[in-house]
């Protein structure tokens, strides 16, 4: 299953540097003035580039975790 990766909205993103910055793993990138997640397999989803943008430009979609269907409860073996 593919990782979710922060989605970023360059009609929002001014530009600022901030998430490039910050990302603890260098995986955003600007150009042309708006950031760009360049290096998707060095993200490790740690939320700070979605927590301090300040346009509300990054958002990270949640994990979707399924249960097996039926499955109500632990299963002991
Ligand atoms: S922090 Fe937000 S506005 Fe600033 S460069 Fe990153 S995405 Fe763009
Ligand atoms: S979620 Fe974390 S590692 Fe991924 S791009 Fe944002 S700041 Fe970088």
């Amino acid at each position: 299953m593919n990782e979710p990766l922060p989605e970023i909205d360059p009609r929002l993103c001014t530009g600022c540097g901030c998430c490039v910055n910050l990302c603890p793993t260098w995986a955003l990138e600007l150009v042309d003035e708006k950031a760009v997640l360049s290096h998707p397999n060095a993200c490790t989803y740690c939320t700070v580039c979605e927590d301090i943008c300040p346009e509300d430009a990054i958002s990270l979609p949640f994990l979707i975790v399924f249960a097996p269907a039926g499955h109500h409860g632990p299963v002991y073996q």
